[in-house]
């Protein structure tokens, strides 16, 4: 019952559409690309806390270490990810995007491929 939305959004199975709903509905500021980039984890959408930069992400290690993930999915090289990680910049470009797990706390991050 997923299926529709999920050609559009990235939801995993375990995200109910009303958790969807609200964040999509409900959530100030909300724009397109973010509904692209929300992220989820435990089953729920995660708390969207703001821009990121390098700094920023060091309290964040998981943050850090699903962007590397996220990097090798796309071929890069360990240095050219190391590269653009420090080069991540809270109020310039590249950005990341920083959330966290409302149930377990942990830390998320997503970013801009541009
Ligand atoms: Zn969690």
């Amino acid at each position: 019952m997923l299926a529709m939305f999920s050609d559009a959004v990235d939801v995993p199975d375990d995200v109910p559409m009303s958790v969807v709903d609200e964040i999509t509905r409900h959530t100030p500021g909300f724009t397109a690309w973010q509904q692209d980039s929300w992220l989820y984890h435990c089953g729920d959408g995660a708390a969207y806390l703001g821009p990121a930069g390098y700094r920023e992400l060091q309290a964040f290690p998981e943050a850090l270490a699903m962007l590397r993930e996220d990097h090798q999915r796309y071929g890069w090289t360990q240095p050219e990810s190391e590269d653009f990680l420090r080069s991540l910049d809270r109020e310039g470009e590249p950005t990341a995007y920083l959330f966290r797990c409302l149930h377990c706390g942990m830390g998320l991050a997503s970013w801009d491929i541009g």
